[in-house]
């Protein structure tokens, strides 16, 4: 197959009278001309062969830019992506704190929810709630209001470090001039049933809890809340009353249930109702302006089922 042609027309010319003579004569006058041709050819296939290099080479380079581009662009959208989703965020942030805080705090749960490996985020705090043998902790903070309740045998007497609390607050109020003491401390689970029963007995149901807690569900129980000086509505414009609101969450202490917030604690105002919370977030409750139930996102409302609108109803019948 590599025979050049012209072999082959010499061949075939053996019958056509061509002699050996001529034959060699005209192999060796064609000698060059076939390695001309060799050389021609060798030249063209090292050319062909260089071009198709070239070509190979200006592929695998186009190639290269190609996939160099299209990393380039991945970046670029990965960037573009991880920038609109920080300014969508700010949206929801900027969006949420115009809602009101009970809204507010849905929304930064169902966030929190939805992108929990999101690291710069910083939504509103999330509030921890545990219990613990009848106890109810939320964010490490013992709670009894109508919605927690203490066990009956929980019974840890007056909280000294509360009492110490108190006496500082009671020796700086006395500096100014104010006299102020502890009118009721601690209270059993017995003796808040005793006193809410005679309630009851007295009035109806409804009309006790207005005016005393269930068993079980007295903050006086805990140990940490006093009613200072005068549990009667004359305390409240007492310059007492006034040093005690300026002054008692510089001695770790809040006024439990503010004034207009009786919707959040279950309670109408109490000037002489304080609890015992540390300086640290009695001072971060009193400056939010929160009740207890908002600062901690959560409820205080007797169970459905355990409510006196039935007996009291059945009662009037
Ligand atoms: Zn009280």
């Amino acid at each position: 197959m590599n025979e050049p042609i012209w072999r082959s027309i010499i061949d075939d010319g053996k019958d056509n009278g061509i002699t050996d003579a001529e034959k060699q004569q005209v192999m060796s006058e064609s000698e060059p001309d076939v390695e001309e041709q060799q050389r021609r050819i060798a030249q063209e296939l090292a050319r062909k062969r260089a071009a198709r290099q070239a070509a190979e080479h200006k592929r695998i380079m186009k190639n290269r830019l190609i996939a160099v581009c299209a990393l380039v662009g991945v970046v670029v959208l990965a960037v573009v992506a991880v920038k609109a989703a920080g300014g969508s965020s700010k949206d929801v942030k900027t969006a949420s704190s115009a809602m009101s805080a009970e809204a507010q705090t849905k929304t930064s749960g169902k966030k929190a929810d939805s992108s929990s490996s999101a690291p710069e985020k910083q939504p509103e705090p999330e509030h921890k709630i545990e219990q613990t043998n009848g106890m109810t902790f939320v964010d490490d903070i013992l709670i009894v209001n109508k919605t927690y309740s203490l066990p009956r045998d929980y019974a840890p007497g007056v909280s000294e470090v509360a009492v110490n609390a108190f006496n500082r607050m009671s020796a700086a109020a006395a500096e100014d001039g104010i006299s102020l003491w502890i009118n009721s401390s601690y209270r059993s689970y017995e003796e808040q049933e005793a006193l809410y029963n005679s309630y009851v007995e007295e009035r109806d149901r409804d009309e006790a809890d207005k005016v005393s807690s269930r068993p079980g569900h007295s903050e006086h129980q805990t140990g940490l809340a006093f009613d200072v000086n005068d549990t009667s509505f004359e305390f409240e414009d007492t310059d007492a009353a006034g040093w005690l609101r300026e002054h008692c969450c510089e001695y770790g202490f809040i006024i439990r249930f503010p004034e207009g917030k009786e919707a959040f604690t279950g309670y109408s105002y109490e000037p002489w109702h304080i609890r015992y919370l540390g300086k640290k977030i009695a001072t971060e409750v009193t400056e939010s302006g929160l009740s207890l139930e908002e600062y901690l996102g959560i409820t205080s409302e007797y169970p459905k089922e355990d409510s006196g609108e039935q007996s009291s109803t059945s009662e009037q019948e």
